[in-house]
């Protein structure tokens, strides 16, 4: 009976896979004509700084509106899309997209863009990006890149001219998710970064847990005296806010403030002073 439930339990298993690996190539499939059909969209999440409690920048988000599927999340579809090659081109529209969106918005406010490491292997990069900015006519300290800590284990030489040659031409740097990979602290010297984004995963207890507050303390100083500033990623809580103003962290992002949304619903934060619209300049950043 044992043997037949294990073997019960296998076939279940297979199917699921079964199921899986259908899924993936369907969403593989789709995939590459969802570009051509428009189905991308970006959202937006603001970064505040914590002791002004103006917003700074605009994290993009990319969204897959699929016709059937409806929102697919990025964590669905990025890996699809860096396994296959068409994150380069996905990359570019999305690079080119928050370009010219930003260029719309109060001109103290950057827009932030993930960039895929693979995406970083792609020759053109750096024409593409510099041909985007130009084209947006965007201030270039506008765009803030972000990069993980798996841009650094790889090509890293190769990397490490692309981000100064980025950051030579006044596009910031930021290092997202820190605190998560695998590399060490040495690229911390190698790296142009301007800003350090703190894994959400030392916010998340931030509150209650001594370790996480010894973290983020530590961190905050590390980027103090290396010139960078930080981002705590995950706020959701005031308590959580609180203590990274205890921390001396320099910006804040999480559902506290905004979930991430379409452009034009940030016609909602106006008069809270998260928003331009304290400053007298519209807070609707989708006028287009
Ligand atoms: P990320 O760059 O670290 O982005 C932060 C993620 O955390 C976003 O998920 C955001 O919606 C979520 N988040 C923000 N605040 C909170 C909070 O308070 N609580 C919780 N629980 N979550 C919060 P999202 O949009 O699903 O994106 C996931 C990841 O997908 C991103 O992580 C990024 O690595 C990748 N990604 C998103 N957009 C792009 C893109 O345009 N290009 C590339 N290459 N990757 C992207
Ligand atoms: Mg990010
Ligand atoms: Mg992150
Ligand atoms: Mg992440």
């Amino acid at each position: 009976a044992a043997k037949e439930g294990g073997r019960n339990r296998f076939a279940r298993f297979e199917r699921q896979m079964d199921i899986a690996a259908r899924e993936r190539r369907d969403l593989e499939m789709d995939l590459r004509n969802a570009l051509q059909n428009g189905e991308f969209e970006l959202h937006f999440q603001p970064l505040i700084n914590i002791e002004t409690g103006q917003t700074t920048s605009f994290e993009a988000l990319v969204r897959w509106n699929h016709p059937e599927r409806g929102i697919v999340m990025p964590d669905d579809f990025i890996g699809i899309a860096e396994d296959t090659g068409l994150i380069t081109e996905l990359g570019e529209w999305i690079i080119r997209h928050a370009c010219h969106l930003a260029s719309n918005w109060p001109s103290h406010m950057r827009v932030s863009v993930n960039l895929s490491p693979v995406q970083m292997r792609s020759t053109g990069l750096v024409a593409t990006i510099f041909s985007a900015i130009a084209n947006a006519g965007l201030d270039p300290s506008r765009l803030e890149l972000e990069i993980t800590e798996n841009v650094l284990l790889h090509d890293s030489e190769a990397n490490i001219a692309i981000l100064h040659q980025l950051h030579e031409f006044g596009v910031r740097i930021a290092l997202d998710d820190f605190g998560t990979g695998y590399s060490s602290l040495n690229y911390l010297r190698s790296f142009p970064f301007d800003k350090i984004k703190i894994d959400r995963c030392f916010v998340t207890d931030l509150a209650d847990s001594e370790d996480c507050k010894a973290i983020v303390r530590a961190v905050t100083e590390l980027a103090g005296s290396l010139g960078m500033t930080t981002t705590a990623e995950g706020v959701e809580l005031e308590s959580q806010l609180e203590e990274l103003k205890v921390q001396g962290c320099t910006e804040a992002q999480g559902f506290l403030f905004s979930r991430p949304e379409r452009p034009d619903q940030f016609t909602d934060l106006r008069g809270t002073g998260l928003d331009a619209a304290s400053d007298g300049e519209p807070a609707n950043l989708a006028i287009l």
